[in-house]
């Protein structure tokens, strides 16, 4: 368990779109398509602490709304297609725009997550 920690930022973003361990960005981070090993097979790292939530889709979403929406205005206001070729051209589009983007912004999520050591806020204890 020698290997080397990621320690900068970008280092942790490229990581995380890379869909690589956070700690080591070598061991994989994914078993399937969002779900997560219960460990990096490099360093070991357990991923228990990772909780990415559902801010990957939601900035998915913003993004991918404002791109197909976006199109899909522009291309009915100057061509004025039928609505079959608006469907033709739209769906897809929502596949790839929302789809492709899922797997690396999970990864990116949880990576910033580890490099900022971002946990749960724990009340109790000796606090005042
Ligand atoms: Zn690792």
């Amino acid at each position: 368990m020698a290997e080397k920690s990621i320690e900068t930022l970008s280092g942790s973003i490229l990581a995380g779109l890379s869909c690589a361990c956070p700690r080591c960005g070598q061991g994989k981070l994914f078993h399937g398509f969002l779900t997560l090993r219960p460990r990096c097979d490099v360093c070991g790292l357990d991923y228990g602490f990772a909780d990415a939530g559902d801010g990957p889709a939601v900035f998915i979403m913003f993004l991918a709304g404002f791109i197909v929406v976006g199109a899909a205005l522009v291309t009915e206001v100057m061509y004025h297609p039928p609505y079959w070729v608006h469907a033709a051209l739209w769906l897809p589009l929502i596949l790839i725009v929302t789809l492709g983007p899922l797997r690396p912004m999970k990864g990116l999520m949880i990576a910033l997550q580890y490099h900022h050591k971002a946990e749960e806020v724990r009340f109790g204890g000796d606090e005042p």
